[in-house]
């Protein structure tokens, strides 16, 4: 069987040829969203010399005492011009006036009547606190690169370029279908050997934090020719990738796999050396130059989800050229049971301890247990050759 790492490789080989379209949003609509351009500012940044405190414009020298002969606030300018024996009066943000080099701030200066006299023990120098036109980034500069997440500070580097609209890629849009005949409505109540059709919810969620659309495409039973059907029109819809969960294992009702091949999907690999989420199946379809991604995800409600933070969202992270997730080494709080050579991707929480990051790994790492995952807020990475980490331990911590 494949490790993950060999796993999680064909994935991210089969994502290189993906390249999203892209599509031009107004500036408020575009939080979050990846930029798809390269930005180049209109303006020099500030775009005039201007004031970095409150204080009194002046003509560095020597001299202590200069007579205040007007004020000038930020927008309101007035052409007064300075020399060595006056000052005047400036607020954060204004345009320096003519002849002025240096702001001595409010801080350093003793004000008697008409006039101020710069402290003995002021550390003013020529050229302080004036922030020159151009300083921060000058007019035909890149500002912000392509493939930049925009949050809320590019926003405000976009709206002082003047980008009322931007260009950005496109959402994927993921299908998501749920199998097994045990599986009911969430407004239902179980009974008998039936049980709520979570993972559907799960899966749109997480879809939807990484930032793109889903259709839910509900449950079925797990009847070989309506699946086929279902998952043969998913294919020819527009759909980017089709996530399925369920009915990929070795059960004898688990037809997945042999159903996608029989719908023109091209296995990539099923199975990998993990826990929890072994009987993960991926697989390509190709239709003209497009490739619609695959997913086949086993039940059980923690799988589903591991395997959607270790598999699919890197996958995502790639074809948007995002950097791989940040891994946080944590030391354990507690022991975690693992006598094989698998990965394991353990339940914990994650949090600061007196020497830094400290993870607790919660009591059930059972597969089926969706109510400790929620107890978690992380996933620990045990690797294939560390067996019954003790109390500790580092081992390095995912956040989900
Ligand atoms: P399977 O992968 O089909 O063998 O299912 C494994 C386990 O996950 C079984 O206990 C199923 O009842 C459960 N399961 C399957 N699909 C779902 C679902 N959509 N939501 C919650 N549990 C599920
Ligand atoms: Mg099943």
């Amino acid at each position: 069987m494949i490790s993950y790492d060999e796993a999680l490789r064909l994935i991210l080989t089969e994502t290189d040829g993906i390249l999203p379209g892209t599509e031009e949003i107004i500036l408020q609509d575009a939080l979050n969203r990846i930029i798809a351009e390269d930005v180049i500012s209109d303006i020099n940044m500030p775009p005039f010399d201007n004031s970095a405190m409150d204080g009194y414009a002046i003509r560095f020298t020597e001299i202590k005492s200069r007579e205040i002969t007007g004020e000038i606030s930020a927008g309101n300018f007035s052409n007064i011009s300075v020399d060595e024996t006056n000052a005047v009066l400036i607020m954060t943000g204004s345009k320096i006036p003519e002849g002025a080099d240096t702001v001595a701030a409010v801080e350093d200066v003793i004000v008697s009547g008409n006039e101020i006299f710069i402290s003995s023990d002021s550390k003013i120098k020529k050229g302080s606190n004036i922030r020159p036109l151009g300083s921060d980034l000058k007019l035909g500069e890149t500002c912000v690169y392509n493939n930049k997440v925009i949050t809320p500070a590019v926003i405000a580097v976009l709206a002082g370029c003047g980008r009322a609209k931007v260009r950005v890629y496109n959402r994927l849009k993921a299908a998501i279908l749920a199998t097994g005949d045990e599986l009911i409505p969430i407004t239902e109540k179980p009974d008998g050997d039936k049980i709520r059709a979570t993972n559907i919810f799960a899966l749109k969620s997480a879809i939807s934090a990484s930032g793109h659309i889903t259709v839910d495409c509900g449950f079925m039973k797990d009847d070989r020719n309506l699946i086929k059907d279902k998952i043969n029109g998913l294919l020819q819809s527009d759909a980017d990738m089709l996530i399925t969960t369920g009915g990929v294992s070795v059960g004898k009702y688990d037809f997945m796999k042999e159903l996608f091949e029989e719908s023109g999907v091209e296995r990539v690999f099923w199975r990998a050396n993990i826990k929890p989420g072994k009987p993960f199946y991926f697989g390509r379809h190709r239709k003209g130059n497009k490739t619609k991604l695959v997913f086949g995800l086993p039940g059980n409600p923690v799988s589903t989800l591991v395997n959607f933070h270790v598999y699919i969202e890197p996958a995502l992270n790639a074809i948007f050229r995002q950097k791989e997730r940040l891994r946080i080494p944590a030391s354990l709080t507690g022991r975690i049971k693992k006598s094989d050579g698998k990965r394991h991707f353990c339940r914990g929480v994650l949090s600061n301890g007196i020497n830094g990051p400290e993870v607790f790994p919660l009591s059930s790492q059972s597969s089926g247990n969706y109510y400790e995952l929620g107890n978690a807020n992380c996933l620990i990475i045990v690797p294939e050759n560390i067996l019954n980490p003790k109390e500790g331990e580092i081992l390095e911590c995912i956040l989900i």
